[in-house]
C-alpha cells in the first residue's frame, strides 16, 4: 500500500531520518523489483514519488484523484505544494505502458483484500480492507492520520472535502467493525497496538 516517497523529494523536503520504502519492503523479505501491485491511497508527494522504487508495479489509484491532480484546482498552492508536478507527469508515462489501473469506488483487489474511496483528505483517496484471522485490518492511509482523528472524529486541516472527511471516519470504524484494527496513515503508536517485530517493521496479522 503507498510508494512512499523517493530520497531526493525527503531532500528537498528537509524529511529526517528517510530510509527507502524499496529498502524497508526488502528488509520484509520481498525484492521491489518482485512487487507487483501498489495500491495507492493518494497522490500527495510523500504516497506517490516513490513509484520509480518499483518498477515492475501496476498502481492502482481511484479516477477521482488522477481526475483531482490533472483538474483545474489542484495548480493552486494550497494543494500544488503537496504534490510533485514531475512525478503526477509520470502517470501518463504509467499508464501508457499499461501500469495504472484506475478504480472508482469499492473494489476486490484478492479475495480478502479491498481498496475503498472515501475521499475528504483527497478528492480520490482510498483506504485498504484486509481480512484476517484476527479480524478486519483496516489500513486508512491520510484518511485518518492518527488515531485521534478517527476515534475522535477529529478532522485534518489538509482535505478537499470535509463532509468526506467525517463520513470516512465512520466508514473506516464500519470496517473494522468490532476488532477496531485500525493503522492510521502516520501514527507512531501502530507500532504498539500491534506487533513491533524490529525497528520500522510491524506485523498486522
Ligand atoms: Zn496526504
Amino acid at each position: 500500500v503507498d510508494a512512499g516517497c523517493h530520497e531526493e523529494d525527503a531532500t528537498a523536503r528537509g524529511l529526517r531520518n528517510y530510509v527507502s520504502p524499496a529498502a524497508m519492503v526488502e528488509r520484509a523479505g520481498v525484492r521491489p523489483a518482485d512487487v507487483g501491485t501498489v495500491l495507492v491511497s493518494h497522490l500527495h508527494w510523500d504516497h506517490w514519488t516513490g513509484h520509480r522504487l518499483f518498477p515492475a508495479a501496476e498502481f492502482w489509484i481511484q479516477q477521482d484523484e488522477v481526475a483531482f491532480w490533472t483538474g483545474p484546482v489542484a495548480r493552486f498552492d494550497v494543494y500544488r505544494q503537496l504534490a510533485n508536478a514531475a512525478a503526477l507527469g509520470e502517470l501518463v508515462r504509467l499508464s501508457y505502458g499499461g501500469r495504472v489501473r484506475l478504480v472508482a469506488g469499492e473494489r476486490p483487489v484478492l479475495p480478502g483484500l479491498r481498496v475503498h474511496w472515501v475521499g475528504g483528505h483527497t478528492a480520490g483517496l482510498q483506504i485498504v480492507s484486509v481480512e484476517t484471522a484476527k479480524g478486519t485490518v483496516v489500513l486508512t492511509s491520510d484518511a485518518s492520520h492518527f488515531y485521534r482523528n478517527v476515534e475522535r472524529r477529529q478532522p485534518t486541516q489538509i482535505i478537499t472535502s470535509l463532509p468526506q472527511m467525517l463520513a470516512a471516519f465512520e466508514t473506516i470504524q464500519a470496517l473494522a467493525g468490532a476488532s477496531g484494527l485500525i493503522v492510521p496513515g502516520h501514527d507512531p503508536e501502530v507500532a504498539s497496538r500491534f506487533v513491533a517485530v524490529e525497528p520500522g517493521i510491524i506485523r498486522l496479522a
